[in-house]
């Protein structure tokens, strides 16, 4: 079957990597699909892409935000008229299914008419001045060139998270998308050119992590940096831009609660508790990976839950029937069956799944079956450690406070969610769940990109995306004093008449 060759985008141009070197995109689902072929990138080619952002910034940064602004209204636009198609070339890509992909453009698109809004915001404040005749206020300024490394999960999203608000301040950009779904970022991309983005504002460098993403990082000339992805590569990615002083924006892992007390509504429960778990085929960094369980309703719950994670089609995620696509790549699949592995040794009971499925429609895909394991203690490793796959855990509980000590008992602080119609233990979870994210009533899953998204502990470094964080991190404050006394004044000098 024939494929495309894609090149990277520098400066306004499609060129081909100075390594002379390409690599496959292959459809998870079906070995014999190939989505198209990426340049493998490496520093040289960043040092382009670079160059080439520093020159646009000369021009974009005095373009009027409004203008900015409607370059990503016309994007929005322009998705939409695009949505099943790239929702389908994501799904070929990465491998969830359609009704997600379709769901991955909506938060693009979601977030181009957010952040054009901002377009006519992008707030200062205006404040006395200590002294007489004297004007005070402060500015958002944009930072420069920023860079971006982008994970596999959420293709397009994740990028549009990024960019969009990055440009509407006025910066121009770097990216460089996860080595298993380049073509979900060029879509993207696409767009804002057709919708009139000039040369050189965006540059997408494609390639795998240590080669193309690791420079990106260390760049001279990159002034911010935006990861999303593993707390490991986080880790390089954070010391290297701390050791160049250099703003760093890191959202990693998860290993996200859910909590059902004796009182929850639970039909509602389990149904949350599949979509959260086994959504995204739990490669999500707020799939639900622990359900807490008051032992009152425990076993009514597991039973129902397990019914159901049983009742589901696992497939190729462009059959609209499919409700699990495939895991993303091999490597995925073993960490997941490292895990099953692990928490069998520890002692969980595994209810069903745990293991890879290989037979007859699934030989030529990374598939692997919806898991759930009970008994499972909140001190073992399957407890512990983000999975990244269609795994979760059951723990019991004796109450509510317990759950709530389960619950923080982790190095993550992604997402949770309580599910009771107690309405003072309701908010007491939203005060004492240490998460960046809680749901009442709803999984773990289902983030609106005008409210910040981000953790705390591992999961990240205190920045936010999505919402008003995002301008934060894409804007450095400026404070301007304007003097029109005509005479020198001294703040805490001058005090008096
Ligand atoms: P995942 O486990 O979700 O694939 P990774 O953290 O491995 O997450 O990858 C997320 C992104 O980080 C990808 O775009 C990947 O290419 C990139 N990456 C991997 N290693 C490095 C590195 N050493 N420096 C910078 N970026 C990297």
């Amino acid at each position: 079957m024939s494929h495309k060759l894609y090149k990277n985008l520098i400066g306004g141009e499609w060129v081909a990597s100075r390594t002379g070197k390409t690599f496959l995109n292959i459809n998870p689902a079906n070995s014999d699909d190939i989505v198209g072929e990426f340049q493998s990138s490496s520093a040289a080619d960043i040092d382009n892409a670079v160059a080439a952002a520093a020159e646009a910034w000369k021009s974009w940064r005095l373009v009027p935000a409004p203008k900015r602004a409607e370059i990503l209204y016309k994007t929005g636009e322009i998705l939409t008229q695009r949505k099943e198609q790239y929702a389908r070339d994501m799904t070929r890509e990465m491998g969830k299914v359609l009704a997600e992909t379709r769901g991955d453009v909506q938060e693009a698109i979601d977030t181009a008419y957010y952040m054009a809004g901002e377009g006519r915001r992008l707030f200062g404040q205006t404040t006395p001045s200590e002294l007489k005749s004297k004007f005070a206020m402060s500015v958002r300024m944009p930072v420069g060139v920023c860079g971006m490394i982008a994970p596999w999960n959420f293709p397009m999203a994740i990028p549009s998270w990024k960019l969009f608000p990055a440009l509407v301040c006025g910066n121009t950009c770097v990216i460089k998308p996860a080595e298993d779904t380049p073509l979900s970022t060029y879509n993207l991309v696409q767009c804002l050119v057709d919708a009139g983005l000039p040369a050189g504002v965006v540059n997408i460098v494609t390639g795998f992590g240590p080669d193309a993403g690791a420079p990106i990082v260390s760049h001279p000339g990159v002034r911010a940096v935006s990861f999303t992805g593993s707390s490991e590569v986080g880790r390089i990615v954070g010391q290297t831009a701390a050791g160049n002083f250099k703003p760093c924006s890191l959202e990693m892992g998860g290993k996200n609660a859910m909590i059902v007390l004796d009182d929850a509504h639970l039909d509602l429960a389990v149904e949350g508790a599949l979509w959260g778990a086994f959504g995204t085929t739990g490669q999500r960094c707020t799939a639900t990976s622990r359900i807490i369980l008051h032992k009152k309703i425990a076993a009514e719950f597991t039973e129902k839950l397990v019914a159901r994670a049983d009742a589901l089609k696992v497939g190729d995620g462009l059959d609209e029937s499919v409700q699990v696509g495939p895991q993303v790549n091999q490597q995925q699949i073993e960490t997941s069956t490292r895990y099953c592995e692990i928490a069998k040794k520890e002692g969980a009971k595994l209810l069903t799944g745990g293991s890879a499925l290989e037979d007859g429609t699934y030989d030529k895909g990374h598939f692997f079956a919806p898991t759930v394991f009970a008994s499972v203690k909140p001190g073992m490793r399957i407890a512990q450690e983000e999975v990244f796959g269609p795994v979760v855990s059951l723990i019991e509980c004796a109450d509510f406070d317990e759950a709530l000590d389960i619950a923080n008992g982790i190095d993550y602080g992604l997402s949770t969610a309580l599910y009771s119609r107690d309405v003072n233990l309701a908010f007491r979870a939203m005060r004492d769940l240490e998460a960046g994210i809680t749901y009442i009533n709803a999984p773990t899953i289902g983030a609106e990109v005008h409210l910040p998204f981000g953790g705390v502990k591992h999961t990240g470094n205190g920045h936010r995306e999505g919402g008003t964080g995002a301008l934060d991190f894409y804007t450095t404050w400026k404070s301007v004093y304007f003097d029109y006394s005509d005479k020198l004044q001294r703040a805490q000098i001058d005090t008096g008449e």
